[in-house]
């Protein structure tokens, strides 16, 4: 079926969706009702998979309630209503639907807002993510759309604001710190991941700039010498570049081993540091 890229601009920041031409067609047949005007109507069009889990919509004529992302045809507005849970959406006398499955268990709903702001540096663009325990992401990429791709792939379900002045500040400030190393930005850090993750990514900031360590020297200071292998592991689940320096990590022979923001990165911010 034949598609068009639909864009919009949402709190500064420019969405863009495929949607199918019976999806348009629907719009401009009910165009003009309550419902069309609902943030969550726009979710519903769209298919969109990150609201599945932050409410529910039912529909008059079915008796059945679905998720978000639904793939059923799309309802006539008119008779669509919003549930902020699905025991709401039962009570109100509706069935789960038996395509999306909304009443499954595992699903999640969207935690924290993450807000973010993309800034340039020597070493590519950059991403900085702050949630409101502090700065949870911060990714090298290519361009604007892979870091924000990045940063929802790592944080699923996570709802994306561009961010203020408050957050370019402080993405302007580890922009900072990234070209000239020195002490690290006294900023909170969300460091999201399994107590052992914790641990190592605590003992990697303890590593200063313009020295280095290996795997095994990680694993003595977190007091699990065998564990080398599962520090690797831990470096390479890292959202937070230079904030967390993963990159101080060096092979026990020296070799720079791998990095997830490219070896030549790497290699490049070791050189600076020295
Ligand atoms: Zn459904």
């Amino acid at each position: 079926m034949a598609s068009i890229i639909s864009r919009w601009i949402d709190g500064g920041r420019e969405h863009k969706k495929e949607i199918d031409m019976e999806t348009i067609a629907a719009i401009e047949t009910y165009g003009g009702v309550v419902t069309e005007q609902d943030p969550r109507w726009r979710a519903i069009v769209m298919r969109d998979k990150s609201a599945d889990g932050t409410f529910y919509y039912s529909v008059r004529t079915t008796g059945v309630y679905c998720l978000p992302s639904c793939a059923s045809r799309l309802a006539n507005p008119k008779n669509v209503s919003f549930h902020p849970t699905r025991e709401a959406a039962e009570r109100a006398g509706f069935r789960p639907c038996k395509r999306c499955k909304p009443d499954r268990n595992d699903l999640q709903p969207a935690t924290d807002v993450i807000r973010f702001a993309v800034s340039q540096s020597s070493y590519g663009p950059l991403l900085v993510g702050q949630s409101r325990k502090g700065v949870c992401a911060m990714l090298f990429g290519s361009d604007r759309d892979t870091l924000l791709h990045d940063l929802q792939e790592r944080f699923p379900g996570v709802m994306l604001v561009d961010g203020d002045d408050k957050v370019k500040a402080l993405a302007a400030r580890v922009v900072a710190y990234v070209e000239s190393p020195g002490d690290s930005p006294d900023v909170p850090l969300d460091m999201r991941g399994t107590e052992f993750q914790r641990k190592v990514w605590q003992a990697l900031r303890e590593i200063p700039a313009g020295s280095t360590a290996s795997y095994t020297d990680v694993a003595k200071c977190i007091g699990l010498p065998k564990a080398a292998r599962a520090v690797a592991q831990a470096c390479a689940a890292n959202n937070l570049a230079v904030l967390i320096p993963c990159h101080r990590v060096l092979r026990s022979d020296g070799a720079l081993s791998g990095y997830r923001w490219g070896v030549e990165r790497k290699r490049a911010l070791l050189d600076r540091e020295s």
